[in-house]
């Protein structure tokens, strides 16, 4: 062999250019590195994912050809990816090692450094998954500054001519369909949510591996693993959701249940982790979907623009966010939190009902929509005041689609503010509230959610305020938020005072909540 090329478990990228062609010289290597198991305590069905989808995607590349090297965590212990590398080079004889470009700053600062260091050629080329191409990232988004989402979105569907008419103008004469999706579950609808379409992977001998290997892992899994781990799965997935789901995506995308078995589902695509490890690529999920929408008069504008808005918009932004402000938004804290995280982030068990349910499918599934991501767990920590730091370990382990470039600005940005402001344009900070407007979760909870104040009062409630207070010199500012603090001057002082006591008390019981 005269190239040894290596893949990581997030560059399953089958129409990359490196394959248009088989070459008897070229090696391709695929391994389960003990790194990439560790670096937080990742969900069980994390691991089992990449790791299938890993050794999956080697055996497609041997049918179609390739010379492919699979190696196991019983021939990987204790070793670095250079050690890795450098010794299976020098056994085949390899002068060159070609790497692709990793999504995370923690394996490209490790890859920078085997360049620099290798006795070898090592080079290092494109993915060839995201629409805005690397280098154009500095065109876009500017370090340490805020960029506005739907700015670049705007951009993105310009330049792609997505949802344009011929006039270059976006179709439907409106660039944005968000106030149209935000409708809460009625119980008329609940009966129609469809069932998700879930696949069954043997793990036992994964299992077993990793168990060997005292491999530490967090959440549940089943005999099966039902995750997409191919392409062909990942494009049953996609029809599957163009099909069944699509015509209700922008309208319930915010709504969150506990009365339905699909309740962890609802109408969310669960593309996230075959986009990730690019077993897809975004252009052809968001063809699919449009196609789907000219095809199908059931499905209206609202819902196909609410589905690529998240693709070609929030998907590429976050991205862009990343590398710009990459090392520095590892150290962000604007907001001085520097609370623990409470235990029941890793058991569920909490009497927030709200909570109970988000971490409980969380730990479940490895899998949480959007919302509850960003307005249940995430709320909660923030108005908690909970370390970023722990925050974004929770969510990168716990999340099957959880890797470092889409999770860190959508945790420390977007959920905790912890950037002051980058990404978000205020806190995403709720009371009880908004919790009940979009959830059936207060019905059956154990606090009360109309209450601020007393033993039964929804915690959520006066952790609103407490926090708009703590924040309300710069907060009040904000021409979005400074209305609210209308609401609490009118109020008199001994209620403001007992709100912020059970505020106090909620915090100094944290774990008991
Ligand atoms: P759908 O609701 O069906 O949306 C379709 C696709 O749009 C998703 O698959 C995803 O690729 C993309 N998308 C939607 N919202 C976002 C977003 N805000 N940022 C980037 N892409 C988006 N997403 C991850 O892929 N990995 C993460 O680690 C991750 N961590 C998050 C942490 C927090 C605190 C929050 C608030 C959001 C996070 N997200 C993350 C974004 C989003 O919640 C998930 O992409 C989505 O829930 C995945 O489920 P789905 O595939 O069913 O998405």
């Amino acid at each position: 062999y005269h190239t040894l090329r290596f893949l990581l478990g997030d560059q399953l990228n089958a129409s990359h250019s490196w394959f248009h062609q088989q070459d008897a010289g070229v090696l391709y290597l695929i391994a389960e590195l003990p790194s990439e198991t560790s670096y937080v305590k990742h969900h069980i069905q994390k691991l089992c994912a990449f790791f299938l989808a890993m050794e999956g995607f080697a055996k497609a590349l041997q049918s179609a050809g390739h010379e492919v090297q699979y190696l196991t965590l019983d021939e990987t212990q204790d070793c670095t990816i250079n050690d890795i590398l450098t010794s299976l080079a020098n056994d085949i004889g390899a002068q060159k090692i070609e790497l692709q470009r990793p999504d995370e700053y923690r394996l490209l600062t490790v890859f920078k450094a085997f360049v620099e260091t290798s006795e070898l050629t090592v080079s290092m080329c494109d993915t060839e998954h995201f629409l805005l191409p690397f280098d154009e990232i500095p065109q876009h988004f500017k370090e340490k500054h805020s960029v506005r989402m739907e700015h670049f979105y705007r951009k993105m569907r310009q330049r792609f001519d997505i949802l344009m008419n011929e006039e270059g103008q976006p179709e439907g004469g409106k660039w944005n369909y968000d106030a149209s999706n935000r409708q809460k579950l009625k119980t008329d609808d609940l009966s129609s949510i469809p069932q998700p379409l879930c696949f069954q992977h043997d793990i036992k001998g994964l299992l077993a591996r990793l168990k060997r290997h005292h491999i530490v892992a967090i959440g549940h899994v089943g005999e099966s693993l039902s995750w997409p781990i191919t392409r062909r799965e990942a494009h049953q997935l996609l029809g599957y959701f163009c099909d069944r789901l699509l015509v209700n995506f922008g309208r319930f995308q915010d709504a969150m249940t506990s009365q339905s078995e699909h309740a962890w589902s609802l109408y969310h695509s669960r593309l996230s982790f075959a986009l990730n490890c690019k077993l897809i690529s975004p252009m052809q999920v968001i063809q699919t979907a449009i196609a789907s929408y000219r095809q199908n008069d059931q499905i209206d504008l609202a819902q196909i623009e609410g589905f690529v808005r998240q693709i070609l918009g929030w998907r590429e932004y976050v991205r862009g966010m990343y590398w710009i402000n990459m090392p520095d938004y590892h150290h962000q804290n604007a907001l001085q939190a520097n609370r623990d995280l409470p235990e029941y982030f890793w058991t569920g068990e909490t009497k927030m009902n709200c909570l109970a349910n988000a971490i409980g499918q969380s730990l479940e599934f490895a899998y949480a929509h959007h919302i509850q991501r960003l307005m249940i767990t995430g709320n909660f920590a923030l108005l908690t005041g909970i370390e970023p730091k722990q925050v974004d370990e929770w969510y990168l382990g716990i999340y099957v689609d959880a890797i470092e470039w889409v999770e860190l600005p959508n945790t420390r940005g977007m959920s905790q503010f912890a950037d002051g402001g980058w990404v978000a344009s205020k806190p995403y900070a709720a009371s009880g509230r908004y919790v009940q407007k979009m959830s059936d979760y207060c019905g059956s909870c154990h606090y009360k959610v109309k209450d601020k104040t007393g033993e039964q009062a929804c915690p959520l409630n006066s952790l609103y305020w407490r926090f708009m207070m703590k924040h309300r010199d710069w907060l009040a500012k904000n021409p979005r938020i400074s209305m609210i603090y209308g609401n609490w001057d009118k109020q008199s002082s001994a209620q403001q005072h007992a709100v912020l006591e059970r505020a106090e008390w909620c915090l100094t019981h944290i774990e008991s909540l």
